[in-house]
């Protein structure tokens, strides 16, 4: 309770007495109100207090009252009703329909500066007379209605971002479990951290961190609009609680643009910031698990992207302990045919973006005898990386390439001085063998330094930045070309581009195909490209697909271009057939 200290100006029968005859009020109210200031009933009732008599014109009025609505003693006395503001009346004329026994109401009082103060009033007869005065009784609950909201945001809010806090997110989720114990619909829990935002802190500190995290929520926020309940979990971490209606691409679908959100970019202190996800999700169609158990699968699913190199979205499910032994089988089986030699690389094109004469080949590893499920590179590359085998597996990628390019080289004039270029694992490039190891295949087939580049990603760079640094310096050192691979994706990207001695970089297929339809996307590659001019790289784009995204990356000034346009991946003995008919294709519309 907010109010001042008791003080009267009126007596319990002198009111009764003339609110009821309503002469001495209206007519002479200086007497009155002496009258009244010898008592202080009104000031035993601990509340604002205010009497009104059947005029509607005030009476009395206590301190408490006077102080609220800062009123001067007296000052109020013989003023209308209305002066208190319209609540005071509609309360006042409610009395009438229900017999003052109606419950207290939240109503809004007028004060002397015309300031709306909220409280808490009732009212009633002053003497069970209709016909008399009214008593009106206040409590300030400003201050309550202040504090419960404060504290509803303390409970429910984060502090930093403004969005739900974890325990919001628990009761929304715990809710969620009921309504499809009710029957309600199928739906979705994902948890979603952000890769190596340590590195933001570390590199510039918590403050610049926790406004990157501001943004970071604002942006989610209005990307998930109503799609979604989004609420801050701690840390770098986010959650998100959504319908599930669809299917499971569908999910992911709509995971992966609202992730987006979280990625950037972001300017920061003169550099921009592109960051990656990762995203645990569960789906829920039964009420099985309680809202708990439903978040610990999630941060499993989590753990589990995590894992895998980031950056992705990762289904729970109960088989992912199952998922783990078969990692381990998968991993046997790419042991036994790392040892047997059975892994092969294909050969992509990448062709000068005007001409379309072939510049540059990139060497993609295949494994034609493969373990069910573990087919692509994007998923056996990964659990040899895990389980400590990439290197081995890079070897032999090298290997291949360069005794495909020294076939490839003699088999056909148009290929001659033409290099390759070859994926290293970051867990590679953290071991001085690799330079050596390229040396040894060169000479082995009598190429170039020039002829094997070596095709690096942020993510690489990142895993053990200073060591690895040293490594791809010596790299250079001895001549090989360094290609910065997936660029646009990682972390920070345009300080590699400033360290290294980077001779080129490819922009990945994500940013070129997204380029046609969003403009954003668009204004990066383009800035990507005016900044390589300037840092004299030669820039490749990759994913070409359509004769559109050629011209657009071409107008854009990008050098190079690779993708299913030009040609897929091949076996490397196509090769030469696919330069002849390229080269009469060329011819026959007159283009190159
Ligand atoms: P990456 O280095 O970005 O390779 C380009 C990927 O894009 C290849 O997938 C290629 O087949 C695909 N691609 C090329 N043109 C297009 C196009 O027009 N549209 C689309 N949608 N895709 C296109 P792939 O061969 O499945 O390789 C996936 C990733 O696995 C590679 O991404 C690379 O990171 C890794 N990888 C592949 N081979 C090797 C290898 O020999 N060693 C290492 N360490 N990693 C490898
Ligand atoms: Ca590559
Ligand atoms: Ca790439």
């Amino acid at each position: 309770m907010q109010f001042g200290s008791p003080e009267c100006f009126v007596s319990a029968s002198s009111v009764a007495n003339i609110a009821a005859d309503g002469k001495q009020s209206g007519g002479n109210p200086r007497p009155a109100q002496e009258a009244f200031g010898s008592h202080r009933f009104l000031d035993q009732i601990p509340a604002a207090a205010v009497l009104i008599d059947q005029r509607g014109r005030i009476v009395a009025s206590n301190r408490s009252l006077n102080d609220y609505l800062d009123y001067s003693p007296g000052e109020l006395y013989a003023a209308p009703l209305s002066i208190l503001g319209p609540d005071a009346a509609r309360l006042l004329g409610s009395i009438k329909e229900i017999d003052g026994g109606q419950s207290p109401r939240l109503v809004r009082l007028q004060s002397r500066r015309g300031e709306m103060r909220a409280c808490l009033a009732n009212a009633c007869w002053w003497s069970g007379d209709p016909e008399g005065a009214r008593l009106m009784c206040a409590l300030d609950c400003r201050d309550q209605v202040a504090s419960e909201q404060i504290l509803g945001r303390i409970a429910y809010i984060d502090g930093l971002t403004g969005l739900p806090n974890r325990a919001a997110f628990l009761r929304q989720l715990q809710s969620r479990c009921e309504a499809i114990s009710a029957g309600e619909g199928a739906f979705a829990v994902a948890r979603v951290d952000l890769d190596r935002f340590r590195l933001v802190n570390d590199t510039h500190g918590h403050h610049t961190g926790d406004g990157l995290l501001e943004r970071i929520a604002k942006q989610l926020r209005e990307s998930v609009n109503a799609e979604a309940f989004v609420a801050r979990m701690g840390g770098d971490e986010f959650a998100l609680l959504m319908d599930d209606r669809g299917s499971e691409r569908e999910l992911r679908d709509r995971l992966e643009r609202l992730s987006q959100a979280l990625t950037g970019p972001f300017d920061l202190e003169q550099r921009r910031i592109y960051l990656t996800a990762s995203v645990g999700l569960v789906r829920v169609s039964d009420n099985e698990r309680s809202a708990q158990e439903i978040l610990n699968n999630a941060e499993s699913a989590l753990f589990r992207a995590k894992d895998e190199g980031r950056n992705r979205v990762t289904v729970f499910a109960p088989a992912l302990q199952e998922q783990a032994r078969s990692r381990l089988i998968v991993f046997s089986a790419l042991q036994r045919a790392l040892r047997d030699s059975e892994l092969e690389i294909h050969l992509q094109p990448i062709v000068e973006g005007r001409s379309q004469a072939l510049v540059t080949m990139e060497a993609l590893v295949r494994w034609p005898d493969c373990y069910e499920g573990a087919c692509q590179p994007s998923q056996f590359i990964p659990i040899s990386e895990e389980l400590g085998i990439a290197p081995e597996l890079d070897r032999l990628v090298i290997e291949e390439s360069a005794r495909w390019l020294a076939y490839l080289r003699e088999a056909h004039p148009a290929l001659r001085g033409v290099p390759i270029n070859i994926n290293v694992s970051a867990v590679t490039l953290r071991n001085e063998a690799i330079v050596d190891l390229l040396a040894a295949a060169r000479q082995q087939y009598g190429l170039e330094p020039e002829a094997l580049r070596v095709e690096i990603t942020e993510t690489a760079l990142l895993s053990d930045s200073e060591h690895v640094q040293n490594v791809l310096c010596n790299l250079a050192r001895s001549g090989t070309p360094l290609v910065l691979d997936d660029f646009g994706t990682g972390y920070s990207s345009l300080r590699h581009v400033y360290d290294l001695p980077i001779c080129a970089l490819k922009i990945d297929k994500y940013f070129v195909h997204r380029a046609l339809r969003d403009p954003r996307s668009l204004a990066l590659v383009s800035t990507i490209l005016s900044l390589a001019r300037a840092l004299g790289i030669s820039t490749t784009a990759e994913g070409i697909e359509t004769e559109r995204q050629r011209s657009t990356l071409v107008r854009l000034g990008c050098e190079n271009l690779q993708g299913y346009l030009f040609a897929k991946p091949m076996p490397p003995a196509e090769l030469p057939a696919w330069v002849e008919r390229m080269a009469a294709t060329l011819d026959a519309t007159g283009d190159g």
